[in-house]
């Protein structure tokens, strides 16, 4: 049975449709011959699954339950928009872990330059930062997402904002509600593009795992992955500095060490390092209740040479001016003093260890609420190669809602776009549509894409928190 479309609105730039039970009189489209694809979830992969489907001529509407589409990608451009990485495309999928092996015939089709390819068609040049992240120039993604929408809307592509999917009728049909109620209806093929469950209140709020689960699909239970690290500040400190980055520091948790740029938040620390470790600080609270953080402030610096120059001190000089004066910040004393509650060494070898060695008691990482990225979601087993369930024949899976995760560094946006990409050809072959030729992929120097440097002179790892 084909869906009928009826009550087009337009909604600022969006062609919004409204969806009609045709039991409810809504006008047929039943004159028109290509299937009728419905997408769920206008997050970066549900959109991509729509992109593919309508270029292989297929009709698609993407139902999402927020007003508007992609908050979550928004959200991510708020951060700098960490787009993807360009390191090596095997160190690339070996970030994924226990999913790589999975992972890896798709983003082997659609590879990190193919996304730059992708980014500069809709008018956005990406250049490479300092660390080999991958970002757009603007630093944004309400850019990128604009000319996205005007690309889906001239494939004929419709959003219909405010509708949920809220499961499966017991003919296999959609279940969805929308501001008339609720309505079943049946598409020739289904992309479920739900995301997964962190930051629910952007949209992704993880409940169709349950939905799923009831019609006998193995879901790996979903946990915040990237999270926080939650320390108890002083009320000073926490007034006094909340939202203040932390420049270039090695963080140490255990044997492991990660680097970067951190940032202090309300309730303890975020930022790509401190997503690094939060893993094992989740495992070591879990089991112990609390552990520890250690920073060093001047990793390119040597405890012996730091000793020295804060040996050089005159008598009468405070903790906080003669600080200052070798260049610490506000933030990064207030920090020391975080680390020795009761009160900094005046003796320099001793000042040199804590700068060098900070350690900070870790109650725990932050849940979903905060957390980058969600782990765990639609076990592999249950898929086929072009992301169908075996289960449910028609019914393709994208993006977060698999089981994958990842490092912060662009590897989350990069299987986002790459795992929609093939569910949106695996449902366009389903339906026996040719798949879309593949979306350009140039290479670097053929792009026009910029070089290793900021277009804005911004430093850019700084600009990339994933701290929002
Ligand atoms: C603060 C923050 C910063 C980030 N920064 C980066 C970054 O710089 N680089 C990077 O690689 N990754 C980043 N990420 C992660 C990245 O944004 C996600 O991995 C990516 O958005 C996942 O895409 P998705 O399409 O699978 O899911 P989502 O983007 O979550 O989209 C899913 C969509 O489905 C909709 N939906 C859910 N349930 C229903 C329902 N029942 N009915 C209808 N619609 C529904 C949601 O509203 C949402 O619009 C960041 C994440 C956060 C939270």
């Amino acid at each position: 049975m084909r869906a009928a479309i009826a009550g087009v609105a337009q909604t600022r730039n969006l062609r919004i449709l409204r969806i009609d039970n045709a039991a409810q009189g809504g006008s047929s489209i039943s004159d028109a011959e290509a299937p009728i694809c419905a997408v769920i979830g206008a997050g970066p992969a549900g959109l991509f699954a729509a992109d593919a489907l309508a270029r292989a001529g297929a009709r698609v509407v993407i139902y999402e339950h927020k007003a508007s589409p992609a908050r979550k990608f928004l959200m991510a451009g708020r951060g700098g928009l960490n787009i993807t990485h360009s390191e090596s495309l095997e160190r690339f999928i070996s970030r994924y872990g226990a999913a790589a092996e999975r992972l890896a015939p798709f983003i082997r089709a659609w590879p990190p330059q193919a996304l730059r390819g992708f980014c500069a068609e809709l008018g956005e040049t990406t250049f490479v930062g300092s660390s080999g992240r991958v970002f757009p120039a603007s630093f944004k993604a309400s850019p990128l997402l604009r000319a996205w929408l005007k690309r889906l809307s001239r494939l004929g592509v419709a959003i219909a904002t405010r509708h949920a999917f809220t499961g499966f009728a017991e003919s296999g049909a959609l279940r969805l509600i929308g501001p008339e109620g609720e309505f079943i209806r049946k598409f020739d093929a289904l992309v479920l593009a739900l995301g997964g469950a962190s930051w629910p209140r952007l949209g992704s709020d993880g409940a169709w795992a349950a939905r799923l689960g009831a019609q006998g699909v193995r879901v790996t239970p979903l946990a915040a992955a990237n999270s926080g690290a939650l320390i108890e500040w002083t009320a000073i400190f926490r007034s006094d500095f909340e939202g203040e980055p932390i420049k270039t520091a090695s963080l140490r948790h255990g044997a492991s060490v990660a680097r970067g740029d951190v940032v202090v938040t309300r309730g303890g620390l975020e930022g790509g390092p401190v997503y690094a470790l939060s893993s094992q600080l989740r495992v070591a609270t879990q089991k112990y209740g609390d552990t520890t953080l250690s920073i060093d402030l001047r990793p390119d610096t040597t405890l012996e040479c730091l000793a020295r120059k804060l040996s050089r001190r005159p008598q009468k000089q405070s903790h906080a001016n003669f600080l200052r004066k070798a260049g610490f910040s506000k933030v990064e004393i207030g920090l020391l003093r975080e680390a020795r509650r009761g009160g900094l060494p005046r003796d320099a070898e001793m000042l040199a260890a804590l700068i060098k060695n900070a350690t900070l008691p870790v109650i725990g990482v932050a849940g979903l609420e905060r957390a980058i990225s969600t782990a765990g979601g639609v076990c592999f087993e249950e898929l086929d190669d072009d992301l169908m369930l075996k289960k449910l024949p028609g019914v393709f899976v994208a993006g977060e809602m698999l089981d994958y995760d990842a490092p912060t560094g662009g590897y989350l946006l990069q299987a986002a776009f790459a795992t929609g990409l093939a569910a949106g050809r695996g449902a366009a072959r389903y339906l026996g549509l040719s798949p879309d030729q593949p979306v350009a992929c140039p290479e670097h120097d053929q792009t026009g894409l910029s070089p290793r440097h900021s277009p804005n002179g911004r430093a850019p790892e700084a600009s990339n928190k994933y701290s929002l």
